[in-house]
């Protein structure tokens, strides 16, 4: 059922796609895929994912060939464990591509620093038992809904500039231009509990859903991705889509998956295109359910003073690896560790004290507010650097 072309050697991002024994049940829904490298970046860093009822899209982030790794290991962990086909099953294989890029960047020291945005959408259950669609997101990789000749965006941007717009403070217009549109506020492989977004839609016959990496909606706009989305086949519409976010610039990978319900309910009469707001959750209750029952209590009692010498370790390895800039009393500061710190390891103050958060910009002072992570301190320094000379020198996902 699942067709697949994606752009052809050089330009292709990682593809993993494979074919599961059919599921039971009624919806049905079809794809067509396409990637390319754009025109600028010299590497694919975008992954996507595809089988029966699942669909995944990662957009890397991280220098070398961090980035490539992330997105690749997110998308390929999340097909290997979604097995539970509800809204939280699919939440908790986003938790399990969280954990096994933490656990890369231990085992790998050159992969530091690496991270990746991700956007699902799968067949599951509700919990009357009604076939559902569920969609989970982190990061600013989209997921659009295109339903009766209107396009939807269904996710939340994970951004500065999003941030900005919803506090009013930005136009659309402004964020789609803004220097600082590339940082993120969140994205797996950051922090060990990530807030992770999610949704159920009601599935509906011929209803069309985009998944698509930041390289598609930079280069075209909603008008015209509901043009393409309108006509052709789905992969007719992925291929068009990609081709023509490259010949508008190419400024960055560009990855787009492109879902239609092709059985379903059909609409029903005066139905609404409003999509409900995002459940939006850390791990602790969902992990504390699913996992409960897996271990016997004999076997767990004996295993777990060997379990947490280790986790000690490594997540000290963890902890204490990676930059970021924050605010230390108010002062502009470089840290050492995780913003969130991790159990008993808190960052620790590297330097800082000569420029005040407050006589930054607006956007820059809420980024900084919010804690930038970067790669190096020498990056960290660079970007101080271009805070104190105005605009210049923010980060980008390239960075
Ligand atoms: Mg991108």
């Amino acid at each position: 059922m699942l067709r697949l072309r994606v752009g052809i050697g050089a330009t292709a991002g990682t593809v993993i796609a494979s074919r599961r024994i059919e599921r039971g049940g009624y919806v049905r829904l079809e794809a067509g895929t396409a990637s390319h490298t754009g025109r600028i970046r010299t590497s694919n860093q975008d992954s996507v994912g595809l089988v029966d009822g699942l669909y995944v899209v990662a957009d890397g982030m991280g220098g070398h060939r961090g980035g490539e790794v992330a997105s690749a290991e997110a998308v390929a962990a999340m097909l290997a464990v979604f097995d539970r086909r509800d809204r939280a099953g699919l939440v908790a294989a986003v938790r399990s591509a969280n954990r096994t890029i933490l656990e890369k960047t231990v085992t790998r020291p050159d992969l530091s620093g690496m991270g990746t945005t991700l956007c699902a959408l799968a067949v599951v259950s509700s919990a009357s038992g009604d076939e559902v669609l569920a969609v989970a997101n982190i990061g600013d990789s989209r997921v659009y809904r295109f339903a009766a000749g209107e396009l939807v965006q269904v996710s939340d941007d994970h951004s500065l500039v999003a941030d900005l717009m919803r506090a009013g403070e930005l136009s659309a217009e402004e964020a789609a231009q803004h220097p600082q549109r590339n940082i993120l506020t969140r994205a797996l492989g950051i922090e060990a509990d990530p807030v992770i977004d999610s949704w159920e839609l009601e599935p509906v016959l011929g209803d069309r859903y985009l998944l698509c990496s930041d390289g598609l909606f930079n280069e075209l706009d909603d008008g015209r991705l509901a043009e393409v989305l309108a006509a052709g086949t789905v992969q007719e519409s992925a291929d068009l889509l990609v081709d023509e976010a490259v010949e508008n610039g190419g400024h960055d990978n560009v990855t787009v998956l492109v879902i239609e319900v092709v059985a379903g309910p059909e609409a029903r009469e005066g139905r609404r295109s409003t999509v409900p707001a995002a459940r939006s959750e850390r791990s602790t209750h969902v992990r504390g359910a699913a996992e409960k029952g897996r271990i016997a209590f004999g076997t767990a009692l004996a295993m777990a003073a060997c379990v947490v010498a280790t986790a000690v370790l490594v997540l000290g390895l963890y902890a204490r690896q990676g930059w970021f800039i924050g605010s230390d009393d108010g002062d502009v500061a470089v840290f050492r560790g995780r913003p969130s710190g991790l159990l008993w390891f808190d960052p620790t103050f590297v330097e800082g004290g000569d420029l005040r958060l407050a006589g930054l910009d607006g956007p820059i002072r809420i980024a900084v507010a919010e804690t930038i992570v970067v790669g190096s301190l020498g990056e960290a320094r660079r970007l101080i650097e271009g805070f104190r000379a105005g605009m210049e020198g923010v980060p980008s996902e390239e960075a």
